[in-house]
This record gives structure tokens, sequence and C-alpha cells, in this order.
């Protein structure tokens, strides 16, 4: 679910990559896009051969995911980039994106999609990144490195929040109450400190 207005956001193709979400005007740094919302699924029963590519399940909690509902928009609608200018706030165990710098009108919004390095569960490899930022790395898989710094960081933000109950096979409900904004956030520090930390 966008949490944006809808004035402010439009659904487009893209040259390379399927669909992609654009903004309309100009949207502020910490500014909260939406809510990944879907249907709560196990993780042990997910099947990852049935989701395309293995792109939209959401970690939600050590045994539940959120599958989007890919018939309406939402925060799954981003594509990946090796440079995002989105990233993903937990917020009472829900998944918010939020923008990560100022994002000017008509910018693709982006998020990177954090997949684990490349092993040889993943045959073929169809992740090909063509983000076309200017340290993209050509695949959407992170580098064993940045993946653990990643998990590293998440972890100790996922302790910070209360996360509510879900009830599997149900959709997670909307919470009754959204921050408009993401102001403080160590990740920004992060993004912004050097090339090297981009993902
Ligand atoms: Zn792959
Ligand atoms: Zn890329």
């Amino acid at each position: 679910m966008f949490l944006l207005s809808d004035d402010s956001w439009e659904i487009k193709k893209t040259r390379e990559k399927g669909y992609g979400v654009f903004s309309k005007k100009e949207i502020k740094m910490g500014t909260v896009i939406g809510d990944y919302l879907g249907k709560v699924i196990r993780i042990r029963e997910y099947d990852l051969e049935n989701d395309k590519k293995g792109l939209y399940f959401m970690y939600f909690s050590d045994q539940a995911g959120i599958y989007p509902n890919l018939n309406e928009p939402g925060p799954h609608l981003l594509n990946h980039s090796c440079q995002p200018n989105c990233w993903i706030y937990i917020y009472r165990g829900h998944s918010l994106f939020f923008a990560l710098r100022k994002i000017e009108a008509h910018e693709e919004l982006t998020i990177s999609y954090l997949l684990s390095p490349k092993d040889e569960t993943c045959a073929p490899c169809t992740h090909i990144c063509r983000c076309a930022s200017t340290n993209c790395t050509s695949t959407m898989h992170l580098s064993k490195d940045k993946y653990e710094y990643w998990q590293k960081f998440q972890n100790k933000e996922r302790k910070k929040t209360k996360r509510v109950r879900v009830v599997f096979g149900t959709n997670l409900p909307k919470l009754p109450s959204y921050p408009k904004t993401i102001p403080h956030n160590p990740i920004y520090k992060i993004m912004s400190s050097s090339v090297r930390h981009s993902f």
C-alpha cells in the first residue's frame, strides 16, 4: 500500500526493467512511501519456485513472511538498484519504505532487494541488475560482506521495534497510523558516507 498521496507517484514502463514506480513531484528525504502489505505466510511453507524469481516475499519475523497482492499497486513494484533512493524501516514489525534522500520529480523510486550472496541454489541466476547507477554490480545479489553488514544492521533495528501479532494465511492489516517521515535513522549516515556502502 502506498502512503504517498496519489498525485505524487505513478507506475510507468521502464526501458529495461518492465514497470517501475516514479515520483510525480519532489519527495523529501525521510518521507514514508508505503507499507509492504500482503498475505502472512509461514516461511517454512513458502514455495520459492512459485514466486516469480523470489523477489516479492518479504521477511516479517523468524516464522512469517509477507507476500503482496500482485494485482494491487504497492511498494513491491519498486525495482532494485545498487544505489537505491529508498530504504526499509521496520515499524511495529511492518516494512515501511521511505526516501533515503530527496527524490526529484520524475525519478524512479528504487530499493535494494538485499538478496543473499549468489550460491549454487540460485541457478540459473536471473537476478541481473540493469540499474545503470555508477557502481552497478550487474547482479541483485549482495557480496558476502555487504550482506553480513546489512544483516547485522537490520537485526539491531528489528530489536527496537514492537511487532504486531499476525495470523497466518490472512492479509496483514494496515496499521492504525503511520509516521509521515523517518527522521533519525542511522542508515542515512551509512548510505551517504561512501560509495563503499552502496547496495
Ligand atoms: Zn540469482
Ligand atoms: Zn545495479
